[in-house]
């Protein structure tokens, strides 16, 4: 469990001051030239050393991933660009730091963008958040005015400058090169990867796209200690991490918790429990809507990190944990998620633009009865043509749900199947 003072978001609930003043008083933006005066490697190999891994829902090693900037000044600009479009259901975490925290982020993106010889950072912000994108800005213009941003940043000798760029709505541009595309002013599509950003990113230049948490979290890091940060979670899982609880609990939240916490603990501890008591539990989905859900038995004692996760047969994702009562329809839920995605594919590949529409249809036939029991076998299939083999990862999002529903819930799936056909029978 976490102890308040180990929180690195102090104000994530916004009972304090967001502005730079407030956010001095809380430790950020105080010695920041030092731990820019640390040097590029010296940061980077700190942070690989924290074992931080990215916060977006992938978990790739941040350290990792900004050692893949150039090392040496080359004639192309390097770019620093968070991806803070955040629209994966479930999952509102980023949206309370930069409304209620956002000096974290502009500390992080300063630190961050210098460890990787990046002199501009642009922060791609989901188009709804809007009352988000104005604190961010706001907050921009305090740093730059008390120059902690600009040609001189926090009298470091390093020129650093952050922008903001609102999208408009599409789910597809969180994915890291539509986000790119998006930026540049075009129609937000992925790119193939290889190559990846670092080496080809925005304009053509080196660029890392990370999300708001792992930079935000990158000063504290570097501030305390390594070592400090490994204390929370364990090996390959560590850290402290914001979970977005959300569903059938009492008290819906976000909240800063140990990496690894027990699943039940978050929940009981912060979202008030389930509604009706641990024992109503159906299903949980763990790490927003691209991951698959989970029974209440495998609930009853998983912990809560990237590794264990995976090894149940799901995903930490985004952290995001929404949770289902015995009152859930859970067919007419995963339902809903197909449609989700059918709509958000921007159907640049065949097995993702067909596939979602195909999971989407036979879902719906699930839904209202129309489907015979071997459609279940045709769905498996039909996600299995479509995980593994699309241009990004929206393909394996849309598979994954579907995936856990017929793996976790095939009998429910049968007899709602059943039921419906007698009762048509009986009809005729
Ligand atoms: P990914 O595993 O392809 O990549 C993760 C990061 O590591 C990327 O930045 C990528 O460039 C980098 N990377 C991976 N392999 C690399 C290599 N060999 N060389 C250099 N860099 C490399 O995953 P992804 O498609 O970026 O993200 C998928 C995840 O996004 C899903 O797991 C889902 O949980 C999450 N997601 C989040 C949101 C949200 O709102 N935050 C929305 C949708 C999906
Ligand atoms: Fe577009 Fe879907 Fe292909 Fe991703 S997987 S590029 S969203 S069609």
């Amino acid at each position: 469990m976490l102890e308040d003072k180990d929180r690195i978001f102090q104000n994530l609930y916004g009972q304090d001051d967001w502005g730079l003043e407030g956010a001095k008083k809380r430790g950020i933006w105080v010695n920041t030239k030092d731990l820019v005066s640390l040097g590029r490697e010296e940061i980077v190999n700190r942070m690989k050393d924290s074992g931080l891994r990215g916060r977006g829902g992938a978990g790739f090693p941040a350290g990792i991933k900004w050692s893949f900037m150039p090392k040496e000044d080359s004639s192309r600009p390097s770019y620093l660009v968070v991806n803070a479009d955040e629209s994966e259901p479930g999952s509102c975490k980023d949206r309370e730091i930069m409304r209620n925290d956002p000096h974290t982020l502009i500390e992080g993106c300063l630190i961050a963008g210098f460890a990787m010889g990046a002199h501009t950072a642009y922060i791609y912000i989901r188009g709804e958040y809007y009352l988000e994108s104005t604190r961010l800005e706001a907050a921009i213009e305090q740093a730059r005015a008390d120059g902690l941003l600009g040609d001189d940043a926090c009298g470091s000798g390093w020129a650093f400058d952050v922008h903001v760029h609102r999208g408009a709505g599409a789910y597809i541009c969180g994915e890291e090169t539509a986000l790119l595309e998006s930026l540049e002013g075009k129609k937000g599509q992925p790119r193939l990867k290889p190559p990846f950003p670092a080496a080809c990113g925005l304009y053509g230049c080196p660029t890392t796209v990370t999300n708001v948490e792992t930079v935000a979290v990158s000063p504290t890091i570097l501030r305390r200690g390594a070592d400090w940060w490994k204390q929370f979670g364990r090996e390959n899982n560590t850290g402290t991490k914001i979970f977005s609880i959300s569903g059938h609990v009492n008290k819906p939240c976000n909240v800063e918790e140990a990496m690894s916490i027990p699943l039940r603990e978050l929940i009981e501890k912060h979202a008030g429990g389930v509604r009706g008591g641990w024992d109503n539990l159906l299903a949980i989905i763990p790490g927003g809507s691209s991951v698959p859900m989970l029974p209440k038995h495998v609930c009853d004692t998983m912990t809560m990190d990237f590794d264990a996760l995976r090894e149940a047969g799901s995903g930490l994702g985004t952290a995001a944990v929404i949770v289902m009562d015995k009152s859930t329809d859970v067919v007419e839920a995963i339902c809903r998620l197909s449609h989700f995605y059918q709509h958000e594919s921007c159907g640049q590949c065949t097995p993702c633009r067909e596939g979602t529409g195909w999971m989407f249809r036979l879902m719906q036939r699930m839904v209202r009865g129309e489907a015979d029991v071997e459609e279940i076998d045709m769905l498996w299939d039909v996600t299995k043509q479509v995980e593994g083999h699309t241009i990004c990862a929206l393909g394996d999002a849309a598979a994954w749900p579907v995936q856990g529903l017929i793996r976790n819930f095939r009998p429910e799936l049968e007899r709602r199947i059943n039921e419906y056909k007698q009762a048509r029978q009986a009809a005729e």
